[in-house]
């Protein structure tokens, strides 16, 4: 019998779902499935249709999200085949600042004529209401990349399905433990699997979820035929990642909050991004909804780029480098990529906030101020 996880806690779902049926014979943790074929008859057939490592990591994500659920070879991999089930020339409402990934995709399709993307102020609900007339999908990441600007979810949701609009909603940044976009109304829910999910900047994988057969069938024929399936050693990776999932974020968005109360404070500190602020512009809406805040904040410093630079190089827990969601903190300016949208302002910071000792951290930063 298979494991009905539907009245536990996400906390516990994240630990027992997945498992094998029979722990006697198999164990407690699948195994990872090296094949490429099945025998003749097997409901698998084929390495590219399915694979029994995928299918753990799989429920494990699903059971979080409240859907079906598929594991693609990264983030862009799976938004790339949530995209590919739209018509060609289909009207797409999407936020002009998001993931850069997502930013690129979406220019170069609407740049090709593959799409029409109307790309607007997420966070302005009229606007996306007015938006949403004629549209055939709406995107939505919620908090943003790297503002964390805060979408309307709810009302945003019920508003596209009362209109027969397709929702997809990239929940990395929030997580299944914030926000479950599934339960609100949503078509599909995109997770970088590679970010919170995993948590330990080891692999790249994304997943998507749908609670509609037409959809998930649709997303499977195009993982199937797009070839962007995930690897069974990363999925069991990702899996072994997801079991204590709930414990590092929790911890993270904790130590997040602390960060952004201490760094608001700090002469250095123009201005912090973080809708778990009290004095964050985002911060009304985003506890009528939202459980938890995350763990990723974004500040501009008092100083130039260069300084900006400066202060990520003078740190010695927190890395430099790009990401978020791993154990480990990790902080950059944003604007040193070129295709970070240009509303960014030159001097943001963003740190994805990790699992060490905040006071650890807090050092850690005030040294790499007080470099500059
Ligand atoms: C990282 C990320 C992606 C892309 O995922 P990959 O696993 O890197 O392909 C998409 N959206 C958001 C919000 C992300 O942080």
């Amino acid at each position: 019998m298979s494991h009905d996880a539907s009245h536990e806690k996400l906390s516990t779902r994240a630990i027992t779902a997945g498992r094998p049926d029979d722990k006697v014979e198999n164990g407690i943790n699948h195994s990872i499935s090296l094949n490429s074929t099945f025998g003749a008859g097997s409901s698998i057939a084929y390495g590219r249709t399915g694979n029994q490592t995928w299918s753990a990591t799989e429920s494990a994500i699903g059971a979080l999200e409240g859907g079906s659920t598929l594991l693609f070879s990264s983030g862009m991999a799976a938004i790339t085949a949530a995209l590919s089930i739209l018509k060609p020339g289909a009207r797409v409402v999407a936020s002009h600042e998001g993931y850069s990934g997502v930013m690129t995709l979406l220019k170069q399709h609407h740049a090709s004529g593959r799409f029409i993307v109307n790309f607007l102020d997420i966070s302005q609900t009229d606007q996306v209401m007015s938006a949403l007339k004629d549209a055939d999908l709406l995107w939505i990441e919620s908090p943003t990349n790297p503002c964390l600007d805060v979408a309307e979810l709810p009302e945003l949701i019920a508003a596209a399905k009362a209109r027969d609009i397709l929702v997809m909603v990239d929940n990395t940044f929030a997580t299944a433990l914030t926000q479950r976009p599934l339960t609100l109304g949503a078509d599909v829910v995109m997770n970088s699997v590679t970010k919170f999910l995993s948590g330990h900047s080891d692999v790249l994988m994304g997943s998507l979820s749908t609670e509609n057969p037409e959809i998930l069938q649709k997303l499977e024929d195009a993982r199937q035929l797009l070839g962007s399936i995930a690897g069974p050693f990363e999925a069991w990776l990702a899996l072994r990642g997801i079991r204590t999932f709930p414990l590092r974020f929790h911890k993270a968005c904790e130590n997040a909050l602390e960060l952004a109360h201490r760094l608001s404070t700090h002469p250095k500190v123009a201005r912090v991004r973080y809708p778990g602020l009290p004095t964050d512009s985002q911060h009304e809406r985003a506890k009528k909804f939202m459980k938890t805040f995350g763990a990723v904040l974004s500040f501009e410093i008092v100083g130039s780029p260069a300084d900006a630079d400066r202060l990520c190089d003078s740190s010695s827990i927190i890395s430099h480098a790009t990401s978020l969601g791993g154990v480990e903190s990790l902080w950059e300016r944003r604007r040193r990529w070129p295709s970070e949208s240009p509303s960014v302002p030159e001097n943001l910071i963003r740190l994805s906030v990790g699992c060490e000792d905040v006071d650890d951290l807090w050092t850690d930063i005030q040294g790499a101020l007080a470099a500059i």
